[in-house]
């Protein structure tokens, strides 16, 4: 029998409205036994016990929204997707290094890189994979118009573009084939697009009605990529099960949302933070620009609905992205009038709902799986704490532990 573990700090379990001051959390067989006020936990014989300065336990951090093999890097020339996958391998260890315990990923290699990580070859959060992002040809993710559709299809491992309903459902089926446990759609343009423009509405109705259709029917759902208004309600009238980037909401979309209990996917880093980016290309610079202020307006309209909110950040190791700032998504929602705990709920529970593993993941109570960080400084007071990896001193998923930075103080 592995060793129990003791937690002790503050803790933020995700579910009540305080922390739990001088908390401890009890891990035993890679599960929460206890969680709670350290004067009424249970007593424990050999223990391993871990805290820090000024420590708080939270739930693992869930990134609802990440692109593996990511789209910036996969337009670099000369790299192949062996040489992607490689790098991969070594980003999904600083995604842990900074306290991300489960990613929705979309993108080629969710599949394997989800089974290797869970047979302990390789360090990583748990992947629910979404495969390829599906766009129409003309669309967001169409970068490079003079290859033919197919060849952009067999080489892209970010996006794969469908025209008419038989390419829809042989689409669809394909990323299920691959392994996609959800399915992502281009419901608009977007702003990292070369040739859309965000206000336009991508796949028609008739195109949303079978990838919808054909996703119910593997009892999963839609996400759709939504930047402008027309499209984002189109897609939310077809029945999709979840909105990302959201960026131009508007009450109509809000009541939609909120009658359906569709959630927003909040990428607000990327969303805030573009127009200050280095080095992008002149098509992105105009139009980062609108951006930035849209979004906060949605974002401030989707939290007086009351819409849940998931974390998700866009983010793929880039200079621009670094994973070891990926906490910054925090930061970013409390600049549209969320409160700090609210921020927390968004990257933790929420987002183990949408993994749907709700059940197992995203607070710290007992009978919850171990996926647990240990942070230096108390986030309700200054959310900035979780912006950086260096201050995330210890992470534990399912119970192991996979960073122990140089701020744990452990005794036996
Ligand atoms: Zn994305």
């Amino acid at each position: 029998m592995d060793r129990e573990i003791v937690l002790l700090g503050r803790i933020i379990d995700s579910v009540s409205d305080a922390a739990i001051e001088d908390g401890a959390v009890l891990v035993r067989e890679g599960r929460i036994q206890y969680a709670g006020p350290r004067k009424d936990a249970p007593d424990t014989q050999n223990a391993e016990v871990y805290t820090c300065e000024d420590a708080t336990i939270m739930a693992g951090f869930i990134d609802a929204h990440i692109h593996l093999t990511g789209a910036e890097s996969v337009h670099r020339s000369g790299d192949t997707p062996y040489d992607l996958l490689l790098t991969t391998v070594r980003d999904l260890s600083d995604l842990v290094d900074a306290g991300v315990t489960g990613v929705r990923d979309m993108s080629a290699f969710g599949r394997p890189l989800r089974d290797a990580i869970e047979k302990g070859i390789i360090k990583g959060p748990r992947i629910m994979v979404g495969g390829r992002v599906l766009s129409i040809s003309s669309g967001h993710c169409d970068f490079d118009v003079h290859k033919p559709v197919s060849q952009c299809n067999e080489e892209d491992l970010t996006g794969y573009m469908m025209d008419g309903p038989e390419e829809c459902y042989r689409g669809v089926r394909r990323q299920f084939r691959e392994g996609a446990e959800f399915i992502k759609i281009c419901a608009t343009g977007g702003v990292s697009s070369a040739i859309d423009d965000y206000n336009d509405q991508e796949f028609s109705e008739e195109e949303l009605k079978v990838i919808i259709g054909e996703a119910k029917r593997h009892n999963t759902y839609v996400t759709a990529h939504c930047t402008g208004t027309a499209g984002t309600k189109a897609a939310l009238k077809a029945g999709i099960g979840c909105v990302e980037h959201g960026v131009m909401l508007d009450e109509e979309c809000c009541q939609i949302m909120k009658e359906r209990n569709v959630p927003l996917v909040t990428t607000l880093s990327v969303a805030l933070g573009l127009s200050d980016m280095q080095g992008l290309p002149p098509h992105m610079m105009r139009k980062a620009q609108g951006v930035k202020e849209a979004a906060m307006r949605s974002f401030r309209m989707a939290h007086e609905y009351g819409i849940t909110v998931a974390l998700g950040t866009d983010y793929s190791n880039s200079p621009n992205t670094p994973f070891s700032e990926i906490g910054r998504e925090f930061y970013s929602l409390t600049r549209c009038g969320y409160s700090p705990m609210e921020a927390i709920r968004a990257g933790t529970v929420n987002g183990a709902k949408l993994m749907r593993r709700e059940k197992d993941i995203g607070t710290v109570e007992a009978g919850k799986l171990a996926d647990l960080v240990l942070v230096e400084g108390n986030p309700l007071n200054d959310i900035q704490v979780l912006a950086h990896a260096d201050n995330v001193q210890l992470v534990m998923i399912g119970g192991k532990i996979q960073k122990e930075a140089g701020g744990v103080r452990h005794e036996l």
